[in-house]
């Protein structure tokens, strides 16, 4: 099964979130924004501090990335900042949760 590290590609990952949000993201990741964090093998759920409260869900999804957030800012091509965020903290440490 491939790992988080495996499945987050920071250059997709910037490409279809966009390079507004991408940074966003990493901004709100380097202000520990990333609150409670559970996980499953195959999904991982954090709460994330921006502002609100956001509920954010990464997922494998046949062997690709998935999301989820409670921003509504997200479509299934388009992760939100929070979820770029989420995605590049499990690409940091895979183990984020455990
Ligand atoms: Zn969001």
């Amino acid at each position: 099964m491939p790992t988080w590290t495996d499945l987050v590609d920071q250059s997709s990952l910037r490409e279809s979130a966009g390079a507004e949000a991408f940074q966003k993201g990493q901004a709100c990741l380097s202000d520990g924004c990333i609150g409670f964090v559970a996980s499953t093998p195959r999904e991982v759920t954090a709460v994330i501090r921006d502002g609100q409260v956001y509920n954010t869900i990464v997922r494998t999804v046949d062997g690709k990335l998935g999301w989820a957030c409670s921003c509504g800012d997200v479509t299934r091509e388009a992760p939100c900042r929070h979820v770029v965020a989420l995605a590049l903290a499990l690409e940091q440490d895979p183990k984020l949760g455990h």
